[in-house]
């Protein structure tokens, strides 16, 4: 049966705002991470708000360039999605090679190209030269096609890679069944240039090697109010901090509040929702994911799964847009489990935890600059762990010499998404209407 793929996705929303989970506990919290608390008196080079992968990176990139940082955040570093996200580190973006000629001109399409394809490698060479304490493999991202039309996506996607001499492969029914020990997959794609990390870890340590670079990093500093005076900004914080600086970037992503006006009505942020499982016995470790993969399918409303370093099966998917209100919320995630490994039925589910992706309409990232030194970006798409590190080092270089070709995406005007307001209605009108779809699918 053919079935329509549209529904107004943005059309229709939302009552009031989402709450910004400070407060939500965070299982993985290693107990030797250490708090930041560096505040600096003096006017700096750059201020940014917002300590995850894009706020670190840029962080680090731009002292290492000499310039002056200080970071802040809300809550503690690890507390965004960088801290919480399922660890894949998938290079690309949402569109293939050719779309991004196609629509970018041979110049910027290539140049995206590029950088989209060297998104996992920053991560990878980063955690090797710096000698990063995080957890990692290496060992690809499958996308797993569950039907006939998503493994001609897939088909479509390998031969543009391919093309490029990038490290992917088609699999087959069969081997896709080896790679994952899933059920109901028709065959898949393998990017070979992708893998897993540690995200909490990752974070972790980036906001190490940043403060060793030389930049400050406070904690518990949420920015309430953004200002100029004598021709520097000034970023005051809830606690009465106020730091002046040349330059501003916010990398407040998906947990973007007021703080400029607009912003956050560019994105729709949604909760993408995981489970863990009790440490696997050696016998289903064999099993599931030998190789160690990471592993996406192609269902509009998807999951995404890997194994941990300590042993558990991790998967994810798209969770309530409202705050969780019991562990019921999760329960859609644990069937999704055992459709895919009934012997894992059970298995305890022992954590569950969830955070905030910020989708874009056009599924890109935004890269603003309302005012001379006042930068925003926003819109990972829930692919950020290679992207935004990577933005985060072209963003350094484009704070250091002022050359906006160092980024990869065009500075965009702030657009606000139209009837933002109502935005949650909608979005969980198309999710529900999603499932649907993919349930006629199975
Ligand atoms: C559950 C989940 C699973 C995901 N899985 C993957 C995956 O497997 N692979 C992948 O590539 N991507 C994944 N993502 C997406 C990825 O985690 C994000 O794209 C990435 O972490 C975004 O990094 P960031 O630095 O831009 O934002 P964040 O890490 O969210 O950091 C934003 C920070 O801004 C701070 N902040 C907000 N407002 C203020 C303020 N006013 N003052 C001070 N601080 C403020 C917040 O406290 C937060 O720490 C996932 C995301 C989630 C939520």
């Amino acid at each position: 049966m053919k079935l329509p793929l549209a529904f107004p996705f943005y059309a229709i929303a939302q009552v009031k705002p989402l709450p910004t989970p400070f407060s939500v506990p965070i299982w993985q919290k290693p107990q030797t991470a250490s708090a930041f608390q560096s505040l600096v008196q003096a006017p700096v080079d750059v201020v940014i708000v917002g300590g995850g992968f894009m706020g670190l990176s840029t962080a680090l990139h731009t002292a290492r360039l000499g310039l002056g940082v200080q970071v802040l955040d809300g809550g503690e570093i690890g507390q965004g999605a960088s801290g919480l996200n399922g660890g894949q580190v998938i290079p690309g973006l949402k569109y293939d090679p050719e779309w991004l000629l196609e629509h970018f001109g041979p110049e910027r399409g290539q140049a995206l190209v590029d950088f989209a394809a060297s998104t996992a490698d920053t991560v990878f060479d980063l955690i090797r030269d710096e000698e990063l304490a995080v957890p990692f493999t290496r060992n690809g991202w499958i996308q797993a096609a569950h039907t006939e039309t998503a493994l001609k996506a897939a088909g479509n996607r390998d031969r543009q890679w391919r093309a490029r001499g990038a490290d992917v492969r088609l699999l087959s029914q069969s081997e896709i069944t080896a790679a994952t020990g899933a059920q109901g997959y028709l065959g898949g794609w393998l990017d070979r240039r992708a893998g897993i990390i540690d995200p909490l870890a990752y974070t972790a340590e980036l906001a190490r090697i940043a403060a060793a670079a030389g930049a400050s990093i406070a904690e518990r500093q949420k920015a309430v109010k953004l200002g100029k005076e004598a021709g520097l900004w000034r970023v005051s914080t809830e606690n009465g901090a106020e730091i002046r600086a040349k330059a501003v970037v916010l990398a407040t992503n998906a947990y973007t509040d007021g703080l400029l006006p607009g912003l956050a009505e560019t994105i729709v942020p949604l909760h993408s929702f995981q489970v863990a499982t009790a440490p696997l016995s050696s016998n289903l470790a064999a099993t599931i994911l030998p190789e160690g993969q990471a592993v996406s399918d192609s269902r509009r409303i998807l999951v995404y799964y890997r194994k941990t370093a300590d042993g558990r099966l991790v998967l994810g998917g798209r969770g309530r847009m409202a705050l969780p209100r019991s562990e019921a919320d999760w329960a859609h995630l644990q069937r999704a489990l055992v459709r895919l490994y009934p012997a894992l039925s059970d298995v305890p589910i022992e954590k569950h935890w969830f955070g905030r992706v910020a989708m874009t309409p056009d599924h890109l990232p935004h890269i603003h600059e309302p005012e001379k030194g006042l930068l925003a970006v926003v819109g990972c798409q829930g692919r950020g762990v290679g992207l935004m590190s990577a933005l985060g080092k072209r963003m350094a270089g484009y704070l250091a010499n002022g050359d906006a070709n160092q980024l990869p995406f065009p500075l965009s005007p702030i657009r606000p998404i139209p009837f933002h307001a109502f935005r949650q209605i909608g979005v969980a009108a198309t999710i529900a209407w999603y499932r649907t779809l993919d349930a006629f699918e199975r």
